[in-house]
């Protein structure tokens, strides 16, 4: 049997100083004692990936609180591109009455789309929309729906560079192992003042720290790389990007009692504990309240469930 390959440096910042993480190391992580990134040693061969992603179950419930997430976060991508944002809106008619010259409408890239929930919401909202994705299924839903879409890593994208004004990759860097050459792709196929915004699961989470190795986020070879605050700033820093925000937010409960392998519900459902709760916060005031709380401790600590992380590009000096 051939023997798995291993990283000999740390994936994002090069270090070779690379410690083992006794109580992971049923899942292979190891931490950078230089940066303290978290990911996992071995690099799966081709044929490990093909057997884990083909019993890779899909879950295409759609929550009615995601597509309201989805709009909240488009109306800030759109505010921070202001000056040149054109929808399908009265102002787009108003300009060409004035006979001037109407600007391209925005365009976005989302890395991972899945089968294009979020490109379609921004497609609603006047954005011109691309994806990637790695299976053809998927693709081919994507296709289906009007989607221009690339198949495989970034790579596969043909496009020039500066061709987009927002790149969006939500829980998709956690299954790489060469965010490096990913990260110098997103800021070339970046316009400057282009903006990326990308979620992950934080390594820090609360979650994590009660569960250790039963934190079911942790499963090799599905997630390969763990970020924190830190190491995710490190990342999009050293990628030539600009903060405008990184938050954590988030607790599972559905996720704890998984891990706790006390409950069979799945993660995503319309009647899983985590939407039951989030349906309820847009519904109760008190709610919302508390929900609001609590990621602000969240957020504050660096404890949340999920990063999620804006950046700009500044483009050339
Ligand atoms: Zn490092």
């Amino acid at each position: 049997m051939q023997k798995a390959d291993i990283h000999r440096a740390c994936l994002i910042c090069g270090s070779t100083a690379l410690a083992g993480m006794p109580r992971y190391s049923r899942h292979h992580l190891c931490r950078c004692k230089s940066c303290g990134f978290v990911f996992c040693r071995p690099v799966p061969r081709e044929e490990e990936l093909i057997a884990h992603y083909k019993s890779y179950g899909r879950n295409d419930y759609l929550s009615p609180v995601t597509v309201k997430r989805y709009h909240e976060l488009l109306e800030i991508f759109e505010s921070l591109s202001a000056d040149k944002f054109v929808s399908n809106s009265s102002s787009a008619a108003a300009e060409e009455e004035r006979g001037s010259a109407v600007p391209a409408p925005l365009r976005v890239l989302d890395w991972g789309a899945g089968i294009g929930y979020f490109l379609e919401t921004a497609r609603e909202r006047g954005w011109e929309v691309y994806g990637t994705e790695y299976t053809e299924q998927a693709v081919a839903i994507c296709r289906e729906k009007g989607i221009t879409m690339f198949q495989g890593p970034l790579s596969a994208v043909e496009m020039p560079e500066n061709s987009f004004d927002l790149i969006t990759s939500f829980e998709v860097i956690e299954h790489i192992n060469n965010p490096l050459e990913e990260m110098a792709r997103i800021t070339r196929l970046l316009k400057p003042g282009g903006l990326f915004y990308c979620t992950t699961p934080n390594f820090n989470s609360l979650l994590r720290y009660y569960l250790k190795d039963d934190y079911n986020v942790i499963t090799y070879p599905e997630h390969l790389s763990y970020y924190t605050p830190d190491t995710l700033h490190r990342l999009l820093r050293d990628a030539g990007l600009k903060r405008i925000f990184m938050k954590s937010t988030g607790l599972s409960i559905t996720r704890f009692k998984k891990s706790r392998k006390t409950s069979e519900e799945e993660l995503i459902s319309p009647v899983s504990t985590d939407e039951r709760i989030r349906v309820s916060a847009e519904k109760k005031w008190y709610m919302k309240w508390i929900k609001n709380g609590v990621n602000a401790v969240l957020s504050a600590t660096g404890k949340g469930d999920t990063l999620k992380a804006l950046y700009r590009n500044p483009g050339k000096p």
